[in-house]
């Protein structure tokens, strides 16, 4: 290759690559993967300041839960336990990198794993990487999707899991089952019991021993105001060696994150917007009492909400039917909805989608909140006959 086209090419990459940009984050936005992953301002700081690869490893002395210049060793091994009520943490790089570290840990190839019927597609790709059969606790019919948790018992007695799962609460619907009452379960039956809390933690309290579960997993990028990928795993003394087993060859390297896990700026936006995180989850309940509003205003348009009614998280899927009756009529179709509300300064519904859509009105104002209704009824107005 001549030395010409290598500089032409890079003209073109720089062109391409060298001034990334993304839509106005002070648009409204209702996307339940990304309401609660907004940074902080300390968050977007540190960011900076952390912001070069393997900015953590300054003071490291073999392993990253150790060290404590930044203080990942007391956010680790102290405040986030106390934030989650669990025994002992570990930095992930997401929800699902926690539950496929427990099933792995918990685990040998073959057995069985008993999970909710709400579960997140990677809960199932994390069980099929483990080599795991799965059985899955049915919930309700739509539009509830409940799940009765007394329905684990029978399925524990025949199959003998080696671990059972609960989505707390599932990111489809946002429902959130018996939690309590598993754990209860759990006990009696003496399996593990994990709780993956990707929409729960970062967002509203919890507490891991209260639920009477061994492990509970939690997603930053989705719930607790970090850039990413980053997670977290709580886990009790009881499991402590299976989640903790290291290499024979590297002792301060644990087998469950391949020696190490986050080493860099993900993990300092967690740590910087966890103050903020533990105040905003005391607001829970206004959160839930806006979801609910929110909700009962969607439905005298005419939307159903899906899963628990009254509703307690801020997710929530509707059932749009009036507006896919106007996609049928309105010239731009199936995208007339994210066109509208795209010219409103909303964002966040899946374009195209109109028969259901997802939506979360956390850290939302009800003010803007209204702005989005309201943008719902004019267009009702205008093509409803
Ligand atoms: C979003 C989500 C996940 C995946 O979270 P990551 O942190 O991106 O791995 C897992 N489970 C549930 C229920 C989710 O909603």
């Amino acid at each position: 290759m001549s030395l010409d086209k290598v500089i032409m090419d890079i003209n073109k990459i720089e062109k391409k690559y060298s001034n990334l940009t993304r839509f106005n984050r002070d648009l409204i936005n209702v996307n339940p993967l990304q309401t609660a992953g907004r940074l902080t301002p300390e968050a977007k700081r540190s960011m900076l300041e952390f912001g070069d690869g393997y900015s953590v490893c300054d003071y490291c002395k073999g392993t990253l839960e150790k060290i404590e210049n930044p203080p990942i060793k007391s956010f680790v091994e102290e405040d986030f336990p106390n934030f989650i009520g669990s025994d002992y943490s570990r930095i992930t790089h997401g929800a699902r990198e926690g539950n496929a570290r427990v099933m792995k840990a918990m685990t040998k190839l073959g057995d069985s794993i008993i999970v909710d019927g709400n579960a997140h597609y990677s809960t199932i790709v994390s069980a099929q990487a483990a080599g795991l059969k799965i059985i899955r606790v049915p919930a309700g019919d739509d539009p509830g999707r409940i799940l009765n948790v007394e329905d684990y018992i029978p399925l524990i007695e025949k199959y003998n899991p080696s671990l059972i799962l609960l989505t707390y609460p599932d990111g489809t619907v946002g429902n959130l089952p018996d939690a309590k009452r598993l754990g209860e379960i759990a006990k009696q039956k003496n399996v593990p019991y994990l709780i993956n809390g990707a929409y729960a933690i970062g967002r509203m309290p919890i507490n891991m021993t209260e639920l009477g579960a061994d492990f509970i997993v939690g997603s930053g990028h989705k719930s607790m105001a970090s850039s990413g990928p980053v997670g977290i795993l709580g886990f009790n003394e009881k499991y402590k060696d299976q989640i903790t087993e290291a290499s024979e060859t590297y002792p301060n390297k644990e087998l469950g994150c391949i020696g190490c896990s986050v080493r860099g700026a993900p993990l300092i936006t967690m740590m910087a917007s966890f103050p903020t995180i533990v105040k905003r989850v005391q607001n829970w309940d206004e959160e839930v009492a806006k979801a609910r509003w929110f909700s009962e205003e969607m439905e005298t348009l005419g939307m159903r909400q899906m899963g628990e009614k009254p509703h307690n998280h801020d997710l929530m899927q509707f059932i749009t039917e009036p507006f896919y009756e106007i996609s049928k009529i309105h010239p731009h179709k199936r995208g007339f909805l994210y066109k509208a509300l795209k010219s409103e300064g909303i964002v966040g519904l899946k374009h195209g989608l109109t028969k259901s859509m997802k939506i979360s009105t956390y850290g939302t104002s009800r003010n803007n909140l209204q702005k989005v209704l309201d943008t719902f009824s004019t267009l009702l107005d205008q093509y409803s006959n």
